[in-house]
């Protein structure tokens, strides 16, 4: 992610003097380096921007630098903001308004108007948020000193989100089936997604995957073997049922990449004419090599569950289903019929062999593991309302299994849900929150909530603050806002 880049631009005029704005440029440098070190993206200051002509200048630089995702603007002084419209009009990408300072605390000894006119942030900060909420720009304001951690944490999350929405655009499912019959919650309109979320969205018939398959050989077989053995140990004597999977996973790959470069997949139990098994294990390796998955044709899992990993830096995340519930202790327990990424493995996987009551193939070979714990983490989903697309954002709590799961064939993770049981269950029901979800111990709450403002989407967060009956009114207001301004 440190490959991308977010342009510092600084706001001020002409006003004060050369000597007023070579500090400012100083500071804007000095400001950026420091902000930049602690930033998962690189953070370059830009330009101190004076005009209107300057602005535009800036802006045309921002959206035609492929490796920028964003920009944080900041007002060192006074900064007239009808010269930022024509830019800010221009602007194709996501914007963080700092509202900081060079100087954490007031000189208050030697304070005199020299200081006042170089150091008015509070003063520009206001005259530039003005125009940006005039012009109705769903940005992100970011307050505190420039070294403050707090402040730090929040901009983090803004440029991961920043990074997540230029990968976004990226993104191209492949699909090698139809979503599942009769199943409601994985549908969506796939145009309106490419539309607002640059989601491209493709389907295969199976064949074309089987004509890889049989391409596989023998020694590329050996290879991947040979990857398997190093990361996970094999718990079964049946191991061409492995080397099935293994064959599967080569020419998913392949294929991905020979179309054009497929980062989501989606398959279905029951669309499988020329496969022996399920893609179990060969889905739960590939997911831990950055390809999004989605069961029973779910796009927008396979989708959301790419542009998360990316965020995440390829760690604790993955496709997760709630599927079980303990309703003594108040826990999920959750998994999939078999394809659970090995990044929520907290024990090292083992590679077994069992039988799969549904899809009427053959034995399939899967990763099986204890999920990790972790006192904070998100479960996701986005959900189709017909007219838009809804994020729903849970926080959630990973727990280490209660007992032990010996007859459990899958991998799986286990949680309690925000703000309890009882309402976390039901304000996820009422916002229409999926079955299908994709799950993170290494994004926020905040991360989340920043890439959905982004995209430009309803959101709905349920988190410890969460009160059911107030939910349920936001839930309305929000269908409300959110039907008008489509
Ligand atoms: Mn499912």
């Amino acid at each position: 992610m440190k490959e991308k880049v977010v342009y510092w631009l600084t706001g001020s005029q002409t006003l004060y003097g050369a000597d007023v704005l070579e500090h400012v440029a100083q500071h804007s440098q000095e400001m950026a380096d420091y902000v930049n070190a602690k930033m998962p993206v690189t953070v370059k200051y830009l330009t101190t921007c004076k005009s209107s002509d300057e602005v535009v200048e800036a802006v045309k630089r921002v959206n035609s630098d492929d490796s920028c995702v964003g920009i944080i603007t900041w007002c060192h002084t006074f900064s007239p903001a009808k010269m930022w419209i024509k830019g800010l009009r221009m602007l194709q990408k996501p914007m963080c308004h700092f509202a900081t300072q060079y100087n954490e605390k007031l000189p208050y000894d030697t304070i005199d108007m020299d200081f006042m006119n170089e150091n008015q942030a509070a003063h520009g900060d206001r005259e530039f948020g003005y125009i940006v909420t005039r012009l109705r720009m769903d940005n992100k304001v970011v307050v505190g000193y420039y070294k403050d951690e707090e402040a730090l944490k929040e901009l983090s999350a803004w440029c991961k989100a920043a990074a997540g929405i230029a990968f976004s655009k990226t993104v191209k499912v492949c699909r090698f089936s139809d979503n599942m019959r009769d199943v409601a919650v994985t549908e969506g309109d796939k145009v309106e997604a490419h539309i607002n979320l640059g989601w491209q969205v493709d389907y295969y018939p199976i064949g074309d995957l089987v004509e890889y398959i049989q391409k596989v050989t023998e020694k590329d077989v050996d290879a991947m073997m040979a990857e398997y053995g190093k990361k996970y140990t094999m718990a079964t004597k049946n191991v061409e049922a492995v080397r099935e999977q293994a064959k599967y996973e080569i020419a998913i790959d392949r294929f991905c990449k020979d179309k054009g470069g497929y980062i989501g997949i989606v398959d279905h139990f029951g669309a499988l004419h020329g496969l022996r098994q399920l893609p179990g294990l060969a889905i739960q390796d590939l997911q831990s090599k950055g390809y999004g998955f989605g069961a029973e044709g779910d796009w927008k899992i396979a989708a959301l569950g790419a542009v998360m990993q990316y965020m995440a830096g390829q760690k604790g995340t993955g496709l997760m289903e709630d599927y079980t519930y303990d309703l003594k202790d108040g826990l999920c327990l959750g998994a999939h019929m078999l394809e659970v990424s090995p990044l929520f493995a907290a024990t090292k996987p083992e590679i077994q062999v069992h039988p799969l009551g549904i899809g009427g193939k053959e034995d399939p070979a899967r990763l099986v593991f204890e999920g990790i714990a972790s006192p904070e983490a998100v479960a996701v989903s986005m959900i189709d309302m017909g007219d838009r697309l809804r994020l729903i954002v849970q926080k959630i709590e990973l727990v280490k299994y209660p007992h032990k799961m010996p007859n459990l064939p899958v991998g799986g993770l286990m949680w309690k849900y925000k703000p309890n049981f009882k309402e976390g269950v039901a304000a996820w029901i009422y916002a229409g929150g999926a079955h299908h979800t994709v799950v993170s111990s290494e994004l926020s709450v905040r991360d989340m909530v920043d890439l959905g403002n982004m995209w430009g989407m309803e959101v709905v967060v349920i988190d410890e603050k969460t009160e059911i009956n107030e939910f349920k009114k936001q839930l309305l207001w929000s269908d409300q806002i959110w039907k008008s301004r489509i």
